[in-house]
């Protein structure tokens, strides 16, 4: 390892209508390319995917999970895939499914989300982190991603398919927490809390028994009500 990512392109684009030109065929090459068959001879091969949610189907096609299986496999590794239960629980819906990927479809801390080994950890009111133990288990784990949107952390992708995907659900909601840990609101100095409520045109900001609360899970930081507030008691951090 240098530090430097190599990074490997396939366009969905096929200029030829011949099955080398397909993306199929770039996606093969992709894999044969990372040197992933070389590796997962005798091994337990994780493969951590998103697998959608009920109507969400924009993750990795079930079709592309299976070659990547098929590859493992025909190199004698042991694949597996991992996602969170809930995204397990209706996946067939979506087409990933035992018999079309052609490997076991498993939790990643199991059916009950209680397999994991923990970490204690000190940062901003999380004070530890479970591990899934089926991703602990893995002699191999290989992360295939999607990119998608996220209102918490700007653009999810590899780095988010494993730092919450792999967790237990306490966990990934104590992760996703930590946005309202560091106080955003004054309380003492604030005499404009009811107009800042006014000023969110998605209605995301609350005051509730003196205390006001930010729906940042939803926020797009367009700042009104930042411009609003005549206190300068309120700060929404740019992501
Ligand atoms: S930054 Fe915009 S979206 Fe976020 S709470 Fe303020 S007004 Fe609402």
């Amino acid at each position: 390892m240098n530090g430097k990512s190599i990074v490997f392109f396939g366009s969905t684009e096929t200029s030829v209508l011949k099955r080398e030109y397909a993306f199929a065929a770039k996606f093969d090459a992709i894999i044969d390319r990372l040197g992933i068959k070389e590796a997962v001879k005798k091994k337990d091969v994780a493969i951590k995917a998103h697998l959608g949610y009920k109507s969400n189907f924009s993750a990795v096609h079930p079709f592309l999970l299976g070659l990547l299986a098929r590859a493992i496999k025909e190199a004698e590794g042991r694949p597996y895939v991992l996602d969170i239960p809930r995204q397990i629980q209706d996946a067939y819906l979506r087409g990933y499914a035992e018999n079309v990927i052609g490997c076991p479809i498993l939790p990643a801390a199991g059916i009950e989300d209680k397999y994991y080994v923990e970490k204690k950890v000190n940062y901003k009111g999380v004070k530890s982190l479970k591990m899934g133990g089926n991703v602990k288990d893995a002699d191999i784990l290989i992360d295939l991603a999607h990119v998608k949107g996220h209102n918490n952390t700007g653009f999810g992708g590899a780095m988010k398919n494993l730092a919450l995907g792999c967790f237990t659900e306490d966990s990934r909601y104590a992760m996703h927490d930590t946005v309202n840990y560091d106080p955003y609101w004054s309380a003492e100095r604030s005499t404009d809390a009811k107009e800042l409520v006014k000023a969110c045109p998605y209605g995301l900001i609350e005051f509730k028994k003196r205390r006001l609360t930010v729906d940042f899970g939803l926020c797009n930081q367009c700042m009104r009500c930042v411009q609003e507030d005549r206190d300068g008691c309120l700060s929404v951090t740019m992501l």
